[in-house]
């Protein structure tokens, strides 16, 4: 079933200049902001631009260029926030998407945190 595009999500809103945000990185087609309740010292949000709900949804129909500035964004921002293992102490990546993603906002974002230990990657079943 195609994706239905809610437009006044909060990150739609973001994009028109109709709320604030703290920008880390704004590329053609990407935008790079803080997260307004921060998980860890360094939490970071990747949008894109374009009208995509989920990181599938952007991978199976976004174009080339979009995918190419999305995915430089990402790692610009790791650069800029110092945490690649290349010189810094890593972090984790992570795209929520739809009810079993617990995903709140239907704009694809990716959420890039460091400065602290992150801790194994998904509770276990159950817990
Ligand atoms: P998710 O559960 O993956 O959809 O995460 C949505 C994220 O958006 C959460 O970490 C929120 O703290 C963050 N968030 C919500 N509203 C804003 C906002 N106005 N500015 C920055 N981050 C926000």
């Amino acid at each position: 079933m195609p994706y239905t595009y809610d437009d006044q999500n909060i990150f739609a809103k973001i994009l028109r200049g109709e709320i604030p945000n703290t920008t880390v990185l704004e590329t053609d087609h990407s935008l790079a902001f803080r997260d307004i309740e921060p998980q860890a010292p360094e939490h970071v949000l990747v949008i894109p631009k374009g009208a995509y709900v989920t990181y599938d949804h952007f991978a199976n129909t976004a174009s080339d260029a979009e995918i190419l500035d999305f995915t430089r964004a990402v790692g610009k921002v790791c650069d800029m926030l110092g945490v690649a293992p290349s010189d810094g102490e890593g972090y984790r990546m992570i795209s929520n998407a739809g009810e079993n993603g617990v995903q709140d906002v239907p704009h694809l974002h990716v959420h890039v945190l460091g400065g602290r230990n992150m801790g194994r990657m998904v509770a276990k079943a159950g817990s």
